[in-house]
């Protein structure tokens, strides 16, 4: 994983799914996936977790405790996509909660907007297109910052959490959601089934782009075991750092405070 994330220059190659590419390619072609799935991604999103992401990131937000008081509380979302983060946040935040969703991808913050509007929470949710690596946000700015299965995406990692660690306020959590090791006997091999059998299957069925769910699929077990990733995160200068696995471990919850 060194090469993967820490090096830089373009010289390194990292993961694009299970192939070896390029580390300068990468978001290209990362691009390129989520521009072709973002009409579909929220209905995608449901069919492939069978409706769990809603749960996970429903603890998210319980974790983030936005104040239900007036005070304020600014969330800024990386990678937020379309926005599902931002708008649970909100709404389960107070008049004083508002967030940020930054997103690579135009073709992804374009169908947030419209659900924003559509969940009548334009005012208190802004979308601003940005890359992860490179925030144009400025120091100590946000009281929490999520990325909620989008670090596997970004092709350097360390720098996203720097990034995140830099705009964040003292005493200001960070959280990632993202995919993780199975850890129960048995389920490992029904979730290997289903994940390299069928969504491949259901992502051609619904998007007409079975390519972009494979990459999805061989992403997921791309991304390091949880405790290499918490080094990552304490790396980037995080402390407190901590994950809880979810769902047998198909998922996991990290954290870490900007002291
Ligand atoms: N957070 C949303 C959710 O949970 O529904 C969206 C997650 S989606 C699987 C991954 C997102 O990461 C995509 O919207 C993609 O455009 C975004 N992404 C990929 N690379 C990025 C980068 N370097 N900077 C910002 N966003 C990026």
């Amino acid at each position: 994983m060194a090469a993967d994330n820490l090096a830089d220059g373009g010289a390194a190659d990292t993961h694009f799914g299970f192939r070896t590419v390029p580390l300068g390619e990468k978001q290209r072609m990362v691009d390129e996936v989520f521009h072709s799935v973002a009409r579909r991604y929220d209905l995608m999103n449901d069919l492939m977790s069978l409706g769990l992401h809603r749960a996970w990131k429903d603890l998210l937000v319980s974790r983030l405790r936005p104040p239900k008081n007036g005070r304020s509380f600014k969330l800024l979302d990386v990678a937020g996509g379309t926005g599902d983060v931002s708008f649970r946040t909100v709404e389960a935040g107070g008049a004083g909660t508002s967030a940020t969703v930054a997103d690579i991808n135009g073709g992804m913050l374009g169908v947030g907007r419209e659900r924003a509007a559509a969940l009548g929470l334009a005012d208190r949710v802004e979308f601003v297109e940005a890359n992860a690596e490179s925030l144009p946000f400025a120091d100590r700015s946000f009281d929490a910052a999520t990325i909620a299965f989008g670090i596997r995406n970004v092709p350097r990692m360390d720098k996203a959490l720097s990034e995140m660690r830099r705009v964040l306020k003292p005493g200001g959590r960070c959280f990632v959601l993202e995919f993780s090791r199975v850890d129960v006997p048995g389920l490992d091999a029904v979730y290997d089934a289903y994940s390299f059998k069928l969504i491949p299957g259901i992502g051609r069925l619904v998007t007409g782009d079975a390519d972009s769910y494979q990459y999805l699929v061989e992403s997921i077990r791309k991304f390091p075991p949880p405790e290499a990733f918490a080094d990552l995160m304490r790396g980037a200068g995080f402390k407190r750092v901590d994950w809880t696995p979810l769902t047998g471990g198909i998922v996991a919850l990290h954290s870490g405070v900007r002291i």
